[in-house]
């Protein structure tokens, strides 16, 4: 790796977004911190310049289309495209009262689509390279399509999106789209979602099975044009996000995102967990 490998990071101005643009800097590459708010992003960039670690900064809300295209200009300007796309940006609110129908769009809006968003405006702009171009999905074991909390009633549903051959983005749309009309229903609950944790643990599900289906779906691009697409679970991290109640802190929460980012072999299409595969 060398300044010439460019890794954009979104959500980087705290928690484990800021840990992975510092970790990746440590690496000797040129890394592009980026968040919503200017302000906030700058002072973070300014924190790392300051303790001599080399990092970019730009603007970048991954619900806006128009910063979304103003980044991507900017990029192809500066920097000729990217070789890394680190989707870390999100938000939670079912940790203490906070969940509402509001709160729900706006988990699925920025966890799922966000992230879809992102990896369509960038992958026209990743760079060929001999050892392929990188997308890392920042997502978490609740989004385990056969995990304790997020199991859903629905079995055709779970089998569905479990098999290669169904799974399609219509077919992950139209399950946050339902998802999100029974929640505004009151039925979720009695449609086989469980009570608690949920529009989280579906936004990580959708990130999870998109993941799979553009592994696929870019598996097919040719030697130089290759991109390898992974998500992973950073743990249960202490961030404003699970209001510092994890058990790690937002540097180990980063490693196997790092690890993901630089991973030298051809592995797409899977979830990781503390540098290990595990099951979706
Ligand atoms: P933080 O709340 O500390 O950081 C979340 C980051 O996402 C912030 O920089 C926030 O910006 C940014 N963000 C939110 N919405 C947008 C948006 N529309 N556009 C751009 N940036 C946005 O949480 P974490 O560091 O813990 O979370 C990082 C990722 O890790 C998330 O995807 C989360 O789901 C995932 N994760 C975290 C776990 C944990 O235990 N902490 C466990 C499993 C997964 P702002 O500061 O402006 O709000």
């Amino acid at each position: 790796w060398s300044k010439e490998t460019v890794a954009v990071v979104t959500g980087g101005n705290r928690g484990i977004g800021f840990e992975i643009s510092r970790q990746l800097a440590g690496h000797g590459l040129t890394v592009i911190l980026t968040s919503r708010d200017a302000n906030a992003g700058n002072e973070s960039a300014k924190v790392l310049q300051e303790g001599g670690i080399d990092m970019v900064y730009h603007q970048l809300d991954v619900l806006d289309s128009s910063s979304i295209n103003q980044f991507v200009e900017w990029l192809q300007e500066n920097y000729g495209g990217l070789d890394i796309l680190v989707n870390n940006a999100g938000v939670n609110f079912n940790l203490g009262f906070e969940n509402s129908v509001e709160n729900a769009c706006k988990v699925i809006e920025t966890n799922y689509y966000g992230v879809k968003s992102m990896i369509e405006a960038m992958i026209p702009l990743m760079k060929p390279s001999t050892s392929g171009a990188r997308i890392v999905n920042v997502s978490s074991r609740l989004g385990r399509l056969n995990g304790r909390r997020n199991r859903i009633g629905d079995v055709a549903l779970r089998e569905q999106l479990n098999d290669e051959v169904s799974l399609s983005e219509e077919l992950i749309d139209r399950t946050v789209s339902t998802f999100l009309q029974q929640v505004e229903d009151g039925t979720w609950a009695s449609n086989g979602w469980p009570q608690t944790f949920t529009d989280y643990s579906v936004s990580k599900l959708a990130v999870n099975a998109y993941t799979r289906l553009m592994a696929r779906k870019l598996s097919g691009r040719s030697e130089g044009e290759k991109i390898y697409i992974n998500c992973y679970c950073p743990g249960w991290v202490k961030t404003a996000l699970t209001g510092y109640a994890g058990n790690i802190t937002a540097e180990e929460g980063a490693d196997t995102g790092v690890w993901l980012a630089l991973y030298d072999q051809t592995v797409t299409g899977k979830f990781f967990a503390e540098r290990r595969e595990i099951n979706f």
